[in-house]
């Protein structure tokens, strides 16, 4: 079978489209065809070795695909049955979706919803889950459309273009920040009310500045996570979920004991079953298809070495799908 493969060789590492004999592929009582997979930013990050994402060599990458089981000996799932899966340290301990079969535990697997198919669910993939996480993590926090405006970082990427998708279509009100001006205009396509220049977020950051926001979904961290939380508005609420900019959180406890603003951590890799079903219950039913289209490139199996540092540039828009097979 074809695969992406990331072998370490002292202190570097060397990536490659090779041919891989199918009883290398680790344990699992599923096995599965994959149809599609997608580049994720953690993607990006395993396949340049930009950082420790992959924990074991040789490692197939690829933290989420889209497919159809062919053998399984798990009693949920069946040759034929159409899944997904994100996450569970798939393709950073496990062997993961860029590879034209995986084996995984059928405990991992989400079945298919019926409105969606292979390509949509890989179009949406991990970035897009985690999205939906987030709108559910805002959600559960009492913010609701009608409060205020909720504002969105790395808009232009892939958890924030389905964040921004997913939120104007429940009727909030979307501030896209992007670092990318061009981009102005695809945003407010895909629903944003304003955009707004990431240069806003990135400046000193104040114990608290202006009350702007009602709510946040954040992809960047550091700064911008902080600069977030003290214009949260009373009670705001700010679902962050990743380090574009930075590990770091210079901030000050103010927005929490001034404002009573609640910072909710969100994860993707080891979220329960049930949080997982509801996501994509949700993602099915909330989602617009044709947004999700205009959000999506399509790239080539054999493309997808050279494009993951261009990924980490930021230079890349929207979601990205792989078709495998
Ligand atoms: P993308 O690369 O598609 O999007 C990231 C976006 O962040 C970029 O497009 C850019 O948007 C913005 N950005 C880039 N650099 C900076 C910077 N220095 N400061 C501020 N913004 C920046 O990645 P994904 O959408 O796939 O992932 C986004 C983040 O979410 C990543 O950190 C990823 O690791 C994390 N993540 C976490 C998950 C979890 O389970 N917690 C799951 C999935 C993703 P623009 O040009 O519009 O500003």
């Amino acid at each position: 079978m074809k695969a992406i493969l990331i072998e370490k060789a002292e202190d570097t590492q060397a990536v490659s489209l090779t041919d891989v004999a199918e009883d290398q592929l680790p344990e699992g009582d599923v096995l599965v065809e994959v149809a599609y997979s997608t580049l994720n930013y953690k993607d990006a990050l395993a396949i340049t070795g930009k950082a420790p994402v992959v924990r074991r060599f040789p490692m197939v990458p690829g933290i989420d695909f889209t497919g159809t089981v062919a053998e399984s000996r798990h009693a949920d799932f069946k040759p034929g049955d159409r899944v997904i899966l994100n996450g569970w340290g798939v393709g950073e301990t496990h062997w993961g979706g860029l590879a034209e079969r995986a084996r995984v535990r059928g405990d991992w697997l989400v079945p298919l919803p019926a409105s969606l198919d292979l390509r949509q669910a890989a179009a949406i993939g991990t970035a897009g889950y985690t999205a939906m996480l987030c709108v559910l993590a805002l959600e559960r926090h009492g913010v609701r459309p009608g409060d205020g405006e909720i504002v969105v970082s790395g808009a232009a990427g892939g958890v924030g273009s389905v964040a921004v998708a997913l939120l104007a279509a429940q009727g909030y009100e979307v501030a896209a920040v992007t670092g990318r001006a061009a981009e102005a205009d695809y945003l407010r396509g895909l629903g944003a009310a304003s955009v707004i220049d990431r240069s806003e977020l990135t400046g000193k950051v104040r114990p608290l500045g202006r009350e702007r926001w009602a709510g946040g979904i954040d992809v960047a961290g550091s700064t911008v996570l902080a600069n977030m939380l003290s214009m949260m508005k009373y009670r705001g609420v700010v679902a962050a979920c990743g380090l574009a900019a930075g590990m770091d959180l210079p901030a000050s406890v103010a927005p929490f004991i001034l404002r009573g603003v609640t910072l909710a951590g969100v994860d993707s890799v080891m979220c329960p079953k049930p949080d997982r079903l509801a996501a994509w219950a949700r993602l099915a039913r909330d989602l617009d298809l044709a947004k999700l289209e205009e959000m999506t490139t399509e790239l080539a199996f054999a493309e997808v070495i050279d494009t993951a540092p261009k990924f980490l540039d930021g230079a890349v828009r929207g979601r990205i799908v792989i078709p495998v097979t």
